[in-house]
């Protein structure tokens, strides 16, 4: 399939994800995607790896290859391949048609949290709703730490993370996924903002969680649709885009 100008906007985007992601440290060296479904719905835009790829946070539009649904390779560069986690995102568009963009990163922060098995706590409010909401909201995590190299595996990740839009693995990583690549991206940086909260928190003493009267609060304020997360995204994109120099 020959690339479209909606599909180099798309890879523009996925690139520009990668290139946030990687320069804010949530992710090192080459480890790491962020993919978009097609407009055509039957296609993913994805950073490629292989032979010719460069790291995260130097990703280039080119660098974005095209699969399908099964995880094969429709079109990009020669020296570039789906990565081997492929299946992960194709397993997510194929069975939850919400989504439009995932991102699978590896952040060091969130992932001592699953190695040491300790939970990420609801420690603030008013200091940044935003990434509160996603603890309230639940944040599962998928127990085993190998890579998810077929759809087997992807589908047991898949249930797992279920409906949420954030899942934690093991020793591993973290999947988020959205209604854009926006979204999916912005979801990553707040999970990542919400461990290292919680990691300073352990370091000065022990980390006490908000009290319940608070946190009953912020979710009646989610449900009545006064949380500002949503409006907040695109500020949040931006902001984090500047600052990383994507
Ligand atoms: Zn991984």
């Amino acid at each position: 399939m020959a690339p479209t100008d909606a599909h180099s906007d798309a890879r523009e985007l996925v690139a520009k994800s990668c290139r946030m992601l990687g320069g804010l440290g949530l992710t090192k060296a080459a480890t790491g995607h962020v993919s978009q479904r097609s407009p055509d719905g039957k296609h993913v835009l994805i950073r490629a790896r292989g032979r010719d790829e460069i790291g995260v946070r130097y990703t280039t539009a080119e660098q974005v290859i095209m699969v399908d649904l099964d995880g094969k390779k429709v079109d990009g560069a020669d020296g570039l391949a789906a990565p081997s986690e492929v299946y992960l995102h194709a397993h997510l568009y194929r069975t939850r048609p919400e989504v439009q963009s995932v991102v699978h990163i590896h952040p060091p922060t969130v992932v001592l949290f699953t190695i040491c098995e300790m939970p990420l706590q609801p420690i603030y409010g008013g200091y940044d709703p935003g990434s509160l909401d996603l603890l309230l909201k639940g944040i599962p995590t998928y127990g085993r730490s190998i890579t998810i190299t077929n759809f087997e595996l992807a589908k047991e990740f898949g249930a797992a993370m279920g409906d949420k839009n954030v899942c934690l693995m093991r020793g591993h990583g973290i999947t988020t996924a959205g209604a854009s690549v926006e979204e999916a991206t912005v979801t990553a940086i707040r999970l990542n903002e919400l461990a290292e909260m919680n990691f300073r928190a352990h370091q000065l003493g022990t980390p006490k969680p908000i009290s319940d009267e608070d946190i009953a609060e912020f979710q009646r304020r989610r449900n009545r649709g006064e949380s500002k997360g949503a409006v907040h995204m695109n500020s949040t994109w931006r902001y984090y885009a500047d600052l990383s120099g994507a």
